[in-house]
């Protein structure tokens, strides 16, 4: 079963692995006190000096960053920012974080800082059981998104024949697999049930017809929700890997293929704090939000920022060996898009839990909106044609009732024609809110 490419680091003992990271945290909070003027003056203001932060608990004298923070330094300071600390001939490559409003965030790494981005994430694939025999496609767009590119070079550092098919349409991309010896695929999981219902339209069934064994699955969470990850792996006949990642930090997590329900964190990469509603560390198996340290970047170091992301401290040890800290089940739920529904807290993340299982839904919608001055939850199913009449409504019904059961509120459900609602070929976004504003 499990191996690891980095045994040194990745089953480290414990104290070793707090030498490395405190000996690299130390390393990255001077830098950014001496070169980075938007770490100085967060330094400065809350009166800490680097000498200050010597062990890694220390770190929570310092101040938190947040994106907002990021967007409005580098609308201040046009175009990168204050946070740069390091020569601009010094850096290699630049990211943008895929904004849902207003300017995307430009993220610029130097030479080592995108090594080690990308070397932590073949990592990953490593541990997903990819080795340098495999012939991989990262369907990703090419583009500005870190996604594609680190992906891309990830399996390029494991050695692995890459197929480059980043602009290639869907059916460039079904061709291809079909076509070459292709055993893993990397895209978001949208994009991979996509991709084997366009497969299907046309008569083929990529889990007969492909050689695909592995699939890795980033940008979304879909692939650690266990219904949306069984399909995906029913579609490929493969292995399906969660990967959660941030433009701003790493591809910081992987599963492993001891597939124990467990997320790893690269942690001498990036620090990583969970934190409760004061701000204080959660115990082990506490649920809190993911504050990230980077370990290793240098152009634009950052320091506790909070990711807005949900997870679970694991409480128990992965069979597989890895002594790197881990959280239950992936990213649980993301702050940004946590609704209010009557009252009532509702992740659209739970509501696909809640929807997938359904074998009879192709996709789904979910619209927050008001009807007559209440709060409504409306759900639309896009059902499978194979579907009789009778079939749909019961499909209506039997969603409805699982709504009601694991939400705690009721929700309207519609059943579609087969095929009426988009399809993503990227991040989906299936969340509507509709609500004028949102009563948080
Ligand atoms: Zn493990």
């Amino acid at each position: 079963m499990s191996s690891c490419l980095e045994p040194e680091n990745e089953m480290a003992a414990p104290e070793k692995l707090v030498r490395i990271q405190t000996e690299r945290m130390r390393e990255q909070v001077l830098h950014a006190y001496q070169h980075s003027p938007f770490n100085r003056a967060k330094f400065d203001a809350a009166g800490v000096r680097p000498a200050d932060v010597r062990e890694l608990p220390d770190l929570r004298r310092l101040p938190f960053t947040t994106k907002d923070e990021l967007k409005q330094d580098q609308a201040d300071h046009p175009l990168w920012g204050t946070l740069l600390a390091v020569p601009f001939e010094e850096v290699l490559r630049v990211h943008m974080t895929s904004a849902t409003t207003g300017r995307p965030l430009a993220f610029l790494d130097t030479a080592d800082d995108w090594y080690g981005f990308y070397h932590s994430y073949a990592r990953s694939l490593y541990a997903f059981g990819v080795r340098r025999s495999d012939m991989v496609m990262a369907a990703f767009s090419y583009g500005p998104w870190i996604g594609y590119w680190s992906g891309f070079y990830a399996a390029q550092d494991l050695g692995c024949l890459v197929f480059p098919a980043g602009g290639l349409s869907t059916e460039q991309r079904i061709d291809a697999l079909l076509a070459w010896p292709i055993t893993v695929l990397g895209c978001t999981p949208s994009y991979a049930l996509y991709l084997a219902e366009q497969a299907a339209r046309k008569g083929m069934d990529l889990a007969k017809e492909t050689k695909i064994r592995v699939t890795w699955h980033t940008g979304e969470p879909g692939a650690s929700i266990p219904a949306t990850r069984a399909r995906i792996e029913a579609a490929f006949g493969a292995v399906a890997y969660d990967l959660p990642g941030l433009t701003e930090i790493a591809a910081w997590g992987f599963e492993c293929d001891a597939r124990a329900g467990l997320t790893h964190v690269h942690e001498d990469y990036c620090y990583p704090e969970v934190l409760d509603e004061n701000d204080a560390p959660v115990p082990p198996g506490g649920r809190g939000e993911l504050v990230f340290t980077s370990l290793y970047r240098k152009a634009m170091p950052l320091i506790r920022y909070r990711t807005r992301d949900i997870v679970q401290l694991a409480d128990r040890r992965c069979p597989c060996g890895r002594t790197l800290v881990a959280f239950e089940g992936g990213v649980l739920a993301r702050l940004d898009d946590m609704k209010k529904v009557r009252g009532i807290i509702v992740y659209p993340r739970r509501i696909e839990e809640l929807v997938r299982p359904h074998k009879g839904v192709d996709e789904f919608q979910i619209v927050f909106r008001r009807v007559e001055g209440l709060d409504d939850i409306l759900v639309r199913v896009d059902p499978s044609p194979s579907l009789s009449t009778l079939e749909r409504d019961g499909l209506r019904g039997a969603v409805a009732h699982d709504l009601q059961l694991g939400l705690g509120i009721r929700a309207t459900v519609e059943v579609t024609e087969p095929g009426a609602l988009p399809r993503w070929d990227h991040k989906a976004r299936r969340v509507k809110d509709e609500r004028s504003e949102v009563p948080f």
